[in-house]
């Protein structure tokens, strides 16, 4: 059920103009219209795609819409705001067990007057690794569908009457005479509704809803991580013909950090010493989410090195116990030398030629060891 990008579909550009937009519609309309492709559904199809695509991408408001958010941003009502997704990779820090994430699928196939669920929501935030860490309160700002206050919902006017609908006495339904068969379709007149209007509401436009901007305080518990996301109930658009609304999700994805990298519960993080301090040991500063602490460095400590500070990571959304830091140690070799150091180095260097000079190098004794056996392996 996954939809298709507007601008995809349109073949344009996300910055395109409307002029562009236009003209794009133009072309792909008059090639799938039904008029010019009897009988080919998916000619049909693709027509109907072109035309959802050029409501929203022609509407500013809609399209302001539908960048932010996606298709949850700008679809009607009932069609399940969410494409695709899947519930597999779907975590639910506050799920409760009633309501359902596709709730509002069956609202399209049901008669116009049934109560249909509103939409789901979909809010993309982004947070930096601290406030994911400690929990934090964010102001969101998200457009929706309310159920109109003027009219409550009902279309007409305030103290203005409704007539039954002419074409269909009421009924929402009506009769049409195909060849031999009669078929039943939604009355064209009134949608099903079955009702006229005669006075439609000032506010919503005889829509019933209105589109609102509403500022949400989101509180974001501690711990949370990229792809977990938090459930508003009833926060999404509001419902149809009495229908409950639908949720909003607030869908997290965690900023890179300058210093730290994020792997799930653990924290890492690259301390660069110099060689000295590797060579002969000492104690480093290192940072940790809730301050610096001194990390003792063994001598004759190598590159690559990692140190694990306990409990210094997250703590899980879920619970559980904290994860660790892991400090990597990065031996810098040092650069802008005056005379005197690199005399200094050249002495030492001179020292490690004159005694058992492999002794100094573990590593490197290592490789060439592993050198000279591979290349006498490789010998006939
Ligand atoms: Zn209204
Ligand atoms: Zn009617």
């Amino acid at each position: 059920m996954s939809k298709r990008d507007y601008y995809e579909v349109l073949g344009v550009e996300k910055g395109a103009d409307q002029k562009e937009i236009k003209k794009a519609y133009r072309r792909l309309a008059q090639k799938f219209h039904p008029d010019r492709n009897p009988d080919d559904e998916t000619a049909a199809e693709k027509f109907r795609d072109v035309s959802d695509a050029y409501e929203v991408l022609s509407d500013e408001q809609k399209r302001a819409a539908y960048d932010q958010f996606g298709h949850a941003g700008v679809d009607g009502q009932g069609g399940g705001g969410f494409g695709g997704g899947g519930a597999g990779d779907f975590s639910d820090i506050f799920g409760d067990v009633f309501g359902d994430i596709f709730g509002g699928g069956g609202g399209r196939r049901r008669g116009p007057n049934a109560p249909a669920r509103g939409s789901d929501l979909r809010y993309n935030l982004e947070l930096d690794l601290e406030s994911a860490v400690a929990g934090t309160t964010v102001d969101i700002r998200v457009p929706r569908h309310i159920t109109c206050d003027r009219c409550d919902g009902d279309g007409a006017e305030p103290g203005t009457t409704k007539d039954t609908c002419p074409t269909c006495q009421g009924m929402g339904q009506v009769r049409m005479q195909q060849g031999f068969f009669a078929v039943q379709q939604t009355c064209p007149t009134c949608h099903g509704t079955g009702v006229q209007i005669k006075v439609p509401c000032h506010k919503c436009n005889a829509e019933g809803r209105v589109r609102e901007t509403r500022t949400l305080s989101v509180k974001i518990p501690p711990g949370v991580d990229t792809g977990d996301r938090i459930r508003l109930n009833g926060e999404g658009e509001s419902g149809v013909n009495g229908g409950p609304a639908g949720d909003l999700y607030v869908q997290v994805a965690i900023k890179s950090h300058p210093i730290f990298h994020r792997d799930g519960k653990h924290l890492q993080c690259d301390v660069p010493i110099n060689f000295v301090d590797a060579a002969l040991g000492g104690e480093l500063e290192v940072p940790t989410l809730d301050g610096r602490v001194k990390l003792k460095i063994p001598p004759e400590t190598q590159t690559g090195k990692l140190f694990r500070l306990r409990g210094k990571g997250v703590k899980p959304v879920r619970g559980g116990a904290p994860g660790d830091l892991l400090c990597k140690v990065v031996i810098e070799t040092p650069v802008n030398l005056n005379d005197e150091q690199k005399d200094l180095l050249r002495q030492l260097q001179k020292s490690f030629d004159g005694s058992n000079s492999h002794s100094h190098s573990p590593k490197k004794t290592g490789f060439f060891d592993s050198v000279k056996k591979f290349f006498e392996e490789m010998k006939p």
